[in-house]
């Protein structure tokens, strides 16, 4: 048996006292998370849960998460992580297309689990309150005695592991099937590309229904003997003084949390130096950030990834040098990289394309959904429907989404690159830029921006403060201010609303 289920009884057989999970004040060793995960397996087969049924879970990260992942492993059946941001409407949709067997929810969200459109599923569910990874001692059965046999389910590598809907910017969300053997060696990535170790602290704060927490950051420690700190919710102060006091060496972030840090009035004082990798990804990572976090000798790990590819596709090592900030570094380990020009070909260095990915890590499809496969591999390849360019050293730099560009007298316009350029002035809190219809140019750009409080920034100041950062052609025609710019259950923003909100000739 290979499968990730068997993952906490070979770390109990090696590591049986260290400390897998801590959570506030409870600590759980390797051994005592293999106890678990038997019992909550047992219970989940009581509950009729079998090889190949889904288990949706719905709660913040919690030992509880774990525990469940690894037991539904361990039954060969599939974890259906769910996105505790999404509205009741949102949720019912995913769980009509995933029909799980049974749905496991925290009780603080006891409302959604109610409302209308979910209730009105009949979905068999299981509601705990987490206590330190025993919030699922009313669903465990405990084995009975010693001589008890174990839960014994042939799981391979091809088996899959779990469903990960992604966020969807466009469309309704695709479920991504990802293997025992999609995840296992995105870790084995992990662990040459990172040099994840066995003493590693790793700090959880991002939610773990998305795949990096999970699968960039708890998995690979765990595979490794290290400890998890898990955090149910992301608070900036508290993480700096976890920082401080567990000796932190891991963490993973997106842009507003390494952003909310280093706003920490503590941040400038405390003490990281524990910290060997801090990671991202999800999304480009502005410059500015990262020249803020060099200024204290930290270096963010900017990674390049997808949930389809488990999701690790490349990334700038510690070692790769400073003139590299900016780029999502080279491939990783075990994983292969292109960028398909228009004509099919490899782009050459410089020359934008769309990255196409393949390897071990990269998901065999989407769930119940033979259409979608189709249309996102070209043989081995998985097409990303990102823009990236690599330089003369192989390096990748994502420019932006195939759907977001646009063109405007003629040449091609990457909006990602213009809000890089509107980011620079200090009064921007956040900005999309869209194409929108005009008659000379056939399209031209248009920012949406928010702007910081007390700010008078006007059209005026920030089209002159782009002028001579970006050829003409890539400068906005114009400015709408708003006091919001939509964004998804994770948090990226939804560029097709924004289109549809402020894209018509007239604004
Ligand atoms: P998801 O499907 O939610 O896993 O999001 C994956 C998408 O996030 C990718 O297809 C990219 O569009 C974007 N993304 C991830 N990492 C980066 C990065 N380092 N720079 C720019 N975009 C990124
Ligand atoms: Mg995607």
């Amino acid at each position: 048996d290979s499968g990730i289920g068997s993952w906490p009884a070979r770390r109990a057989r090696m590591t049986p006292g260290a400390r897998a999970f801590v959570q506030d004040e409870a600590v759980v060793t390797y051994a005592e998370v293999d106890r678990l995960v038997e019992a909550v397996a047992r219970g989940l087969r009581a509950r009729g849960v079998t090889t190949g049924d889904r288990v949706a879970f719905l709660g913040l990260n919690s030992i509880e998460l774990a525990v469940t992942l690894f037991a539904t492993a361990r039954l060969g059946a599939v974890f259906l992580p769910l996105n505790t941001r999404l509205a009741p409407p949102e949720l019912a949709w995913i769980l009509t297309d995933a029909e799980p067997a049974l749905l496991i929810h925290a009780d603080d969200f006891d409302e959604v689990v109610s409302a209308e459109a979910v209730a009105t599923l009949g979905l068999p569910s299981h509601r705990f309150t987490a206590a330190a990874g025993h919030g699922l001692d009313t669903l465990a059965v405990d084995a009975a005695g010693e001589r008890a046999e174990r839960i014994d389910v042939e799981v391979g590598l091809d088996d899959v592991f779990m469903i990960q809907y992604t966020s969807g910017t466009s469309g309704r969300p695709k479920g991504v099937m990802l293997t025992h053997g999609n995840i296992a060696w995105n870790a084995f990535n992990l662990l040459v590309d990172v040099d994840i170790r066995s003493d590693e602290i790793a700090l959880v704060t991002a939610p773990l229904f998305h795949t990096a927490a999970l699968n960039q950051v708890l998995l690979p420690t765990f595979l490794k003997g290290g400890t998890s700190l898990i955090a149910a919710r992301f608070d900036p102060a508290e993480a700096i003084a976890t920082i401080e006091r567990e000796r932190v060496t891991l963490l993973f972030g997106v842009t507003s949390m390494y952003q909310a840090l280093a706003q920490e009035p503590t941040w400038a004082t405390a003490d990281l130096d524990s910290l060997r990798s801090a990671l991202s990804g999800g999304a480009p990572i502005p410059r500015t950030l990262l020249d803020t976090w060099q200024s204290r000798g930290l270096h963010i790990i900017q990674g390049y990834g997808l949930t389809e590819a488990s999701p690790g596709t490349t990334m700038l090592r510690a070692g790769d040098g400073l003139d590299k900030l900016g780029s999502a570094g080279t491939p990783c380990f075990f994983t292969d990289v292109r960028v398909v020009a228009p004509g099919g070909e490899d782009a050459a260095p410089g020359e934008a394309g769309e990255v196409h990915v393949s390897g071990p890590n990269v998901t065999p499809g989407y769930w119940h959904n033979g259409a979608a496969t189709e249309a996102a591999f070209d043989g081995p390849w998985l097409r990303t429907g990102d823009v990236a360019v690599l330089d003369d050293d192989g390096f990748l730099y994502v420019v932006d989404r195939v759907k977001d560009m646009f063109i405007s007298g003629g040449e091609n316009v990457y909006p990602a690159e213009v809000e890089q350029a509107i980011y620079t002035h200090p009064d921007v809190a956040e900005t999309a830029v869209i194409g929108v219809p005009d008659e000379r140019w056939g399209e031209v750009g248009r920012a949406v921006v928010v702007r910081r409080p007390d700010s008078v920034l006007t059209q005026e100041d920030l089209l002159k403060h782009l002028d001579g950062r970006l050829a003409r052609y890539k400068i906005p025609k114009s400015v709408v201010f708003v006091d919001e710019i939509p964004h998804n259950a994770s948090g990226k923003l939804l560029k097709s609303r924004v289109r549809e909100l402020y894209g018509t000739p007239e604004g």
